[in-house]
């Protein structure tokens, strides 16, 4: 586990507001893109992982807050190593590094059995 992790590094990071979609460039060349929407549901923030634990163990989920697309506010490098999400109207803590970045990138999760050509 300590052998270093180079995949998980950006060569270029967009932020595509009209898009609403960020988009990482890793150093093995693969590229991911990611919604707004589904970034902000994956907030990596204390409180949104407790209550997406909370959500797992309650079956009846109460939905609160606005409805709607998810817009970006700002966000900002922190160190060299993450970036820090502010959603309006959400959460504005979530300090994504880029190891999680690249955990969560769509489409990495084993596809269910496509056919290929
Ligand atoms: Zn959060």
């Amino acid at each position: 586990m300590s052998a270093p992790v180079d995949k998980a590094h950006p060569v270029d990071l967009t932020v595509d507001k009209p898009a609403r979609e960020f988009r990482v460039e890793w150093a093995s060349g693969e590229k991911s893109a990611y919604g707004f929407d589904y970034l902000a549901a994956l907030c990596p923030c204390a409180n949104c992982k407790e209550e997406r634990k909370e959500r797992e163990r309650n079956p009846l989920a109460v939905l609160s807050g606005p409805s709607g697309p998810t817009e970006l506010e700002n966000v900002e490098m922190v160190g060299r190593y993450a970036l820090n999400f502010i959603w309006r109207g959400g959460c504005g803590a979530g300090i994504y590094s880029f190891d999680y970045l690249y955990e969560i990138a769509p489409g990495r999760a084993e596809s269910p059995g496509e056919g290929e050509g």
